[in-house]
């Protein structure tokens, strides 16, 4: 595929010139690609087998601050240093960076050359395998939501983020006039995205002002995840370049729709098998599936924090928006927190739409990943499918609506603390109580436009 680049490519192009800087990226809790900028001779020297990073990169906020409190790293430990390992795999062009090159690295410890156990791409690894020992793989889209802006991100910032300017003036959902004038930036972010080995479907225009979504083709859980890294700093970059700002956001206005990264999900024997699909069954649906979506609901209020991680995530759980705020199943109907496509096809898959597009993909993979299984191994029996408006679904299961009540639905998840382990539970409920004080002891704007005369 356009972009996959085999280290002998890379050797190749170093010679003639075509490429001259390979990005060694690792990912971070929040998701966002962290790493240097490698001149090739050096990458291919050195850098190819193992390079470094400070290990706060994992033990730190979005503001990159140094909390308090974690057990992988301190000022007391010295915030020492964790192994790269580049993934050669996941060596490709970037088309839309000059001469570049990229490559996903595992993060490791120093001596030991062991995964550090709450990197997110070890701890979706780790559920893989899992997986796998069940003689099975996952496979995978998440679909992006963003809002485009027509001011770059200087000029927002400048502006304090206020009085921003949505490209478009009105609701442009699948609207393609509209979105014609948005190519500029789009068009951009599909052929550059094709281009670095990411296989794209389409793009759209969203519900809301300025609302665009991008559609890429499934594909196993990591390297979607990975992909998902890619395109959420690839989006960012291309726009940036044509002078543009994209959010990602869960909520970036009170009044404006949310964004969301909904993920499809199936799973497949190891030799391709489409193990959700069982023709004669109710809507193709199998045993298998109907196990792996009583899994996710079971836990649906243990997993929510990996779906929904920041403060902001919450606001965007609004009725009436096609964000959910109801954790039950139902058969293409956008109401409901996990939605069933593709009914009686070998497509039959789940849809979560409980993620907002802040989310990290590796570590909500991980979770929901954690949940089905415990569904399959538990043979747990999956509840009748809810129909109609879930927005005013009486009894039905609630999402949780704070980051507070997500952390302490993790903190006490006997699921998630065997599936993937105690100390990465423990690492996440840290991060979430640290954002959660941090927002705490902010006085926002809405206090003081209603309060600073009224009060
Ligand atoms: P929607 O109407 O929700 O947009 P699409 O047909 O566009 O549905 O598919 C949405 C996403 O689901 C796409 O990214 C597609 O690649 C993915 N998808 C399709 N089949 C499967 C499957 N069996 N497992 C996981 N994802 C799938």
């Amino acid at each position: 595929m356009a972009g996959k680049l085999l280290l002998d490519d890379l050797k190749q192009a170093a010679k003639t010139g075509e490429i001259d800087t390979v990005l060694a990226v690792m990912v971070d809790m929040q998701g966002r690609l962290m790493g240097k900028r490698f001149q090739i001779e050096f990458f291919l020297d050195s850098a190819v087998e193992e390079t470094h990073s400070c290990n706060y990169l994992l033990a730190t906020d979005m503001e990159m601050n140094t909390v308090e409190g974690y057990k992988s790293t301190s000022w007391e430990a010295g915030y020492g240093d964790y192994a790269m390992r580049p993934d050669l795999s996941t060596l490709r062009r970037i088309p839309w960076l000059e001469g570049t090159a990229l490559v996903i690295c595992d993060v490791v410890d120093h001596h030991s050359g062991a995964d550090i156990s709450h990197s997110p791409r070890a701890i979706l690894k780790k559920q893989i395998a899992r997986l796998e020992a069940l003689g099975m793989k996952a496979m995978m889209a998440s679909e992006l939501e963003f809002f485009l802006f027509k001011e770059s991100y200087e000029e927002a910032q400048e502006q304090g983020h206020r009085y921003l300017s949505p490209i478009s003036a009105y609701n442009e959902d699948y609207h393609i006039f509209q979105t014609s004038k948005e190519e500029g930036v789009m068009r951009a972010i599909r052929t550059g995205l094709q281009g670095a080995d990411i296989p794209v479907e389409n793009s759209k225009g969203e519900a809301d002002a300025g609302q665009a979504e991008i559609n890429v083709r499934y594909t196993d859980a990591l390297t979607m995840a990975d992909r998902h890294s890619i395109i959420k700093n690839g989006c960012k970059e291309i726009a940036w370049a044509k002078g543009r700002a994209i959010s990602f956001m869960a909520k970036w206005k009170s009044d404006a729709a949310g964004s969301s990264s909904h993920i499809h999900q199936s799973l497949w024997s190891l030799d391709g098998e489409p193990l959700f699909f069982d023709k004669g069954a109710k809507y193709g649906m199998s045993d298998m599936m109907r196990h792996y979506v009583a899994g996710l609901l079971k836990h649906a209020g243990e997993i929510t924090l990996f779906l929904a991680p920041n403060i902001n995530s919450y606001k965007r759980f609004v009725a009436g928006t096609f964000a959910p705020t109801k954790a039950i199943w139902s058969m293409d109907n956008r109401t409901a927190g996990y939605r069933v496509c593709g009914a009686d096809s070998k497509a039959v898959r789940i849809e979560c739409r409980v993620g907002g597009a802040d989310l990290n993909p590796y570590l909500a993979m991980s979770a929901l990943l954690a949940a089905g299984i415990d569904g399959i191994e538990n043979k747990l029996e999956l509840e009748t499918e809810f129909v109609g408006d879930a927005y005013g679904g009486k009894d039905a299961r609630e999402i949780p609506t704070t980051l507070r009540d997500a952390t302490t639905a993790l903190d006490g998840s006997k699921m998630l603390r065997e599936a993937l382990g105690e100390d990465v539970v423990d690492h996440y409920v840290h991060a979430a109580r640290h954002e959660q004080s941090e927002y705490d002891s902010r006085v926002t704007d809405w206090e003081v436009s209603r309060g600073f005369e009224r009060s």
